[in-house]
């Protein structure tokens, strides 16, 4: 590199978002509230690879779908040839997985992911080239119970994050010989309405004429709403399964409107589809699809298995939580630790430590660019990390081995500041937290998931 050219600064894949530590608490949140909810049902996590063969996600999502089109991150792996994809969707994995593993030998499996997608779609709000996704895939169940139960779950999720501006939709679309049916009078209404078609709708008239009425385009509005409906066409074992589902939403309270034009964009799914859809994001409104998948499985040379997952769009329901004023930043700590000098940072140390040991979370400052700084600038850190208390360590406390403890949140009339024995420092912040009860929330003993 010439020595006065300027290093060129290498930035992110476009559509591609780094997570940063602003938003981390609103993804923790997201998540941590996801898995203990459908934990609660009995839902168990699965993890499988980013990267699949690519004739996986072309058999399990429809060759005539968005996804297989156009938008998979698809390559020739450079060492043996094989034709692999980044993931654009979850389920396929699972299922790939399960039938790997045998995993419903035993009995149906309730099953949960969450992580990166890949689709190369135009970026945009709330549409991104790499995403993730929390989902969920009961796999050998009949349903329409745990159909139901799986939108009730999404709706507990909705309710513990605060989330009260999500609305549920609904529709059922049948199995194969009833969409066949309803398929040869949709082509036939296209054919005679060709003027209005554009030309995805073109393409896809032969080959999966039901994706029309999935289409965004406002011109082609009209013509879809007056489709011919596959309602119509359900058979009495279709219907009874919408029927069942209806049924335990309603004992439930849980609302929704039925959608006929909702199909879903993957080609496997049949009966039970559902969106989760909100007016507050713009264009890109769903944070949450579902529906059966039926055939899937055995269209994989498995046994006959019925299944029925949904997927969210976390960046979606972050967007959300924001707008419905769930603040970025969290506290970064119960204690902070002030000092000066090199005695007191040892005894900082030390006490960082304990306090650790008790279960609180601590920063201690740590010299920067700018030096360790003065004690009014190592203050304000504290009081910017958000911690209850700030422990404050000089010259004078080292001397007398005691250390300073100032109340960061002290109501009017409480005590502000207390200088405490060095061997009681844990003790007394302890104490002061389990008197402070309900003010000091941001403490809390480390059990794995409830980080908030
Ligand atoms: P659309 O019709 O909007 O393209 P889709 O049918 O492709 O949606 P699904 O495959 O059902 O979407 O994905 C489930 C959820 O994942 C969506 O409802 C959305 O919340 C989220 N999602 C899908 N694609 C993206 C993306 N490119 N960026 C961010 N979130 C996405
Ligand atoms: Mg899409």
């Amino acid at each position: 590199m010439s020595e006065n050219k300027k290093a060129e600064k290498i930035v992110g894949i476009k559509g591609m978002n780094d997570l940063l530590p602003l938003d981390a608490h609103l993804w923790e949140l997201f998540e941590n509230t996801a898995q203990s909810v459908v934990q609660s049902y009995g839902f168990q996590q699965i993890r499988t690879p980013i990267v699949e063969e690519t004739r996986l996600f072309a058999r399990a999502i429809g060759a005539v779908t968005d996804i297989v089109e156009k938008e998979m991150y698809s390559f020739t792996d450079s060492m043996n040839g094989d034709q692999l994809t980044l993931r654009p969707e979850g389920t396929a994995g699972v299922v790939r997985s399960v039938l790997e593993h045998n995993l419903v030998y035993n009995g149906p499996m309730r099953m949960w992911y969450k992580g990166p997608m890949f689709r190369h779609e135009k970026p945009q709000r709330g549409r991104y080239r790499q995403f993730h996704q929390f989902g969920c895939e009961a796999v050998g169940f009949t349903g329409p119970d745990v159909d139901a139960e799986m939108i009730m779950m999404c709706r507990r999720l909705w309710d513990d994050l605060g989330l009260d501006k999500i609305r549920l939709e609904l529709n059922s679309i049948g199995d194969a010989a009833e969409r066949a049916a309803h398929r040869v009078e949709l082509i036939k209404y296209f054919e005679a309405n060709i003027d209005v078609l554009d030309e995805e709708a073109k393409r896809r008239l032969h080959a999966n004429p039901l994706r029309i009425l999935d289409t965004k385009n406002p011109a082609m509005q009209d013509l879809v709403n007056n489709a011919p409906k596959l309602m119509a066409y359900l058979g009495e074992a279709s219907l009874a399964h919408f029927e069942g589902v209806q049924k335990i939403l309603k004992a439930n309270n849980i609302p929704f409107t039925i959608n006929t034009r909702l199909v879903r964009g993957l080609d496997y799914y049949n009966r039970t589809v559902f969106e989760w859809v909100t007016d507050e994001l713009g264009a890109q409104g769903t944070v949450c699809a579902g529906g059966r998948y039926d055939p899937l499985i055995e269209s994989f040379g498995g046994k006959p298995t019925p299944a029925v997952g949904f997927a969210m769009g976390i960046e979606r329901l972050i967007e959300l939580m924001k707008a419905n004023g769930e603040p970025a930043a969290a506290n970064q700590c119960d204690v902070y630790l002030v000092h000066q000098g090199e005695a007191a940072q040892m005894q900082a140390f030390i006490l960082g430590e304990r306090l650790r040991d008790a279960g609180l979370d601590v920063v201690m400052h740590c010299a920067a660019l700018t030096g360790a700084g003065s004690f009014k600038s190592q203050m304000k850190k504290a009081d910017g990390s958000g911690a209850s208390f700030a422990v404050i360590i000089g010259e004078d406390e080292v001397t007398n081995n005691t250390a300073a403890v100032k109340a960061m949140r002290a109501q009017e009339g409480e005590q502000q500041q207390a200088t405490v024995a060095f061997d009681d420092v844990v003790d007394y912040i302890v104490d002061q937290i389990a008197d402070g009860g309900e003010e000091h929330h941001h403490f809390h003993v480390h059990d794995e998931n409830c980080k908030h």
